[in-house]
């Protein structure tokens, strides 16, 4: 474990020092859990100045919050002063920190299991907010009284079902009510702190309870509140047993691997956003139909992506996803060039994913996705899009200008070679001049 070995020779060095450091937090829940901890933060009587002065070269971002990152063994640990946070005007963050004791610290964290210490010598456990109890009954509630504490700081009211989902914890009566109460005020938090804790919650294997939470709570409002309309969007039942997009989302996401990537989590809750806007009843056949909700539910997906301020990379891994997610019905019809380039696609391990699930929480069929596992290792023993037989610079030494066709002929050779009616430079040159024979003349 070597973030823990780190921690434990930062908050030594510390001790040594003459000051009181402990671990806490979510290093010390996940330890009870049995979990490795991602990383360890380190509380501390020194304050920056003393923390900086120990540890020469540290980062101060944050240091007025009393925060300083120390870098040990090249891994990045939180060393911050036990404080207590002044007023909260703005929902977000407090106006002033004061440097104070270990219990007023642990009473400015949020949940009672994220509220404890370590002792990082004896690994005694300290615990002033009765995190211990709500480790063993797997509770989450807020220190103090929830709806006071949600009222200072908004994003609490998110990572309460963050991390009930990811912790599989049931929230305790009260606190739940406060963040049923005081889910409009999510509206006070940045998109980019919404879309960290969202990330984490809809790549938990319990995806699909954290977003009947978010849901529920009325939090969703603030993140994707497309989703509520997908809630009683009816569908032709013959395709969809299972009910509404609503209800047909929420089982693609629990049946998704355990470790599904973000950008397949994030494609599957959008695949079908566009349908509620895009369904009319069809009056002579008084069934519904959905007019082509491909394009529109491409244009949604990456609208509420960038709203969420979601990096490039994602966006434009999740957007063809959602965009392409039908035309997993059309695969066996598809000549083996096109099927090549649909399957050279960078995403397309999680589109097949995808479409699986699609299909398993719907209609059951399998028969296109077998088909691709299929063609997948027939096709396994060699490049999708081999490197290409002929180029640009074969054009222009016949002596044709550079120009659109170009590109269009180019294609025509890429896909008989695609389709392996040709496989040798000779062939593909032969073929070029046929083609562009008549431009020639
Ligand atoms: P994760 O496994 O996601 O890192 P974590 O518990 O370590 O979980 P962090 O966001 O890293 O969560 O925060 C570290 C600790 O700081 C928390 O355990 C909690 O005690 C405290 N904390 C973090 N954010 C808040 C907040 N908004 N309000 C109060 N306390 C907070
Ligand atoms: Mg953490």
């Amino acid at each position: 474990m070597p973030a823990r070995s780190a921690a434990t020779s930062v908050a030594r060095r510390l001790i040594d020092a003459g000051h009181t450091a402990l671990f806490a937090g979510g290093c010390v829940r996940d330890g009870l859990l049995g979990k490795t901890p991602k990383d360890y933060d380190v509380a501390t009587s020194a304050t920056p100045a003393q923390v900086l002065a120990l540890f020469p070269g540290s980062n101060e971002v944050g240091a007025h919050f009393g925060v300083v990152i120390v870098k040990q063994d090249g891994i990045h640990i939180e060393v911050a002063t036990f404080r207590t946070d002044g007023s909260y005007k703005d929902g977000r963050r407090p106006e002033t920190v004061e440097f104070s004791t270990p219990p007023e610290d642990a009473q400015r964290r949020d949940f009672t299991v994220n509220g404890l210490f370590q002792n990082p010598e004896t690994n005694e456990i300290i615990d002033y907010v009765g995190g211990l109890a709500d480790l063993e009954t797997r509770t989450l509630r807020a220190i103090g009284t929830p709806g006071d504490r949600f009222g200072e700081d908004a994003l609490r009211l998110l990572r309460a079902v963050r991390f009930a989902t990811v912790l599989g914890f049931e929230i305790e009566p009260v606190t739940w009510q406060a963040v049923c109460d005081h889910a409009d005020d999510l509206a006070k938090i940045s998109p980019e702190r919404i879309r960290d804790e969202f990330s984490k919650l809809i790549t938990a294997p319990a995806r699909r309870r954290g977003l009947e939470l978010l849901v529920d709570s009325g939090l969703i409002r603030h993140i994707v509140p497309e989703v509520l309309a997908l809630i009683g969007c009816e569908q032709p039942p013959q395709w969809h047993p299972e009910g509404d997009v609503y209800t047909h989302t929420r089982i693609m996401l629990e049946m998704l691997p355990a470790d599904a990537s973000l950008e397949l989590c994030l494609a599957v809750l959008l695949h079908d956003i566009a349908k509620p806007p895009t369904f009319t009843i069809d009056p002579e056949e008084n069934r519904i139909r959905f007019n082509g909700h491909d394009a529109l539910g491409a244009e949604m997906a990456e609208d509420i992506l960038r709203r969420l301020k979601y990096p490039n990379d994602v966006i434009d891994a999740v957007v063809p996803m959602v965009a392409r997610h039908m035309q997993f019905m059309n695969v066996q019809k598809m000549r083996v060039a096109k099927l090549k380039r649909f399957m050279a696609s960078t995403e397309f391990e999680d589109e097949l994913e995808l479409h699986r699930v699609d299909c398993a929480s719907s209609n059951g069929f399998t028969d296109n996705y077998e088909f691709l596992l299929e063609k997948r290792a027939e096709f396994a023993s060699q490049p999708l899009i081999p490197p290409p037989l002929v180029s640009g610079r074969d054009l222009l030494a016949m002596g044709l200008k550079p120009g659109p066709q170009f590109k269009e002929w180019l294609e025509a050779i890429e896909t008989e070679q695609l389709e392996g009616r040709i496989t040798e430079r000779g062939e593909a040159l032969n073929l070029l001049h046929e083609l562009t024979e008549k431009s020639r003349n």
